[in-house]
């Protein structure tokens, strides 16, 4: 309770501050600043919102999944990790990546609801709708690695269901880059590959979100056609954009 007080003094103290600083001296403020915990909710993590409607992924993944899955459950995990790092500070992590990165420097609490956030906010990025179910392969230079690591996208495809559909429980499939190498990987709950304790380590290029809240509407216990409705949304600009990258 105390360093929950403290906390909250210190940005009480900081937002008055910033409004009349004749009433809190400038040494008070930059002593704040310096000690980098007055920004704790000048830089709380937000929602992103959807690049897309609610609807948009229909008929694949529907409305009232999206709506969940966006408005309650993604923002469950923002708020909650904004709770859990008002008591862990490390001010030097700013960005989400870097928070996964050194997920071993914090409690459980961070490491769920911080997987949430990261994993979640480029899961949507990962889809676009496709309202006509065209097909949709990969092309470019993902296109070409896929080919030279697991032979065709077909072989791919079903690699990938697998590591999703052999994750027990709720977790996540993975395509991910380990320097220039592909490899396919599934992770428990919400930790990704970013994180220290991942079976396989890398750079996050496609995901897929296999917790029962993501299909759980339409597709019930089937997580096989939840997933191979899924191959119909996915983003392949995005992920020769995340591939460029590397
Ligand atoms: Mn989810």
């Amino acid at each position: 309770m105390s360093e929950r007080r403290d906390f909250l003094k210190k940005t009480a103290l900081f937002s008055l501050g910033s409004i009349a600083t004749s009433l809190v001296s400038s040494e008070q403020i930059q002593a704040l600043e310096k000690a980098g915990e007055s920004f704790s909710l000048l830089e709380e993590y937000t929602l992103p919102p959807l690049p897309y409607a609610y609807n948009a992924l229909e008929p694949f993944i529907d409305m009232q999944t999206m709506e969940l899955h966006h408005g309650k459950h993604h923002q469950a995990y923002v708020t909650n990790l904004n709770k859990a790092l008002q008591t862990t500070k490390h001010p030097e992590i700013t960005s989400l990546e870097e928070l996964c990165k050194n997920i071993n420097l914090f409690d459980t609490a961070v490491r769920n609801n911080g997987g949430g956030h990261y994993n979640h906010s480029l899961f949507w990025t990962l889809m676009k709708p496709n309202k006509d179910a065209q097909a949709n392969n990969p092309d470019g230079k993902i296109a070409e690695a896929i080919n030279a690591s697991f032979n065709s996208f077909e072989d791919f495809k079903k690699h990938f269901n697998d590591a999703a559909s052999k994750r027990f429980g709720s977790g996540w499939a993975w395509l991910i880059a380990d320097n220039k190498k592909l490899k396919i990987t599934s992770t428990p709950n919400q930790d990704n590959p970013l994180m220290p304790m991942a079976e396989e380590r890398g750079t996050p290029l496609l995901a897929l979100d296999v917790w029962e809240h993501a299909y759980y509407l339409k597709y019930q216990n089937k997580r096989g056609d939840y997933t191979n409705a899924w191959w119909n949304l996915v983003n392949w600009n995005r992920v020769n954009e995340l591939f460029s990258k590397i």
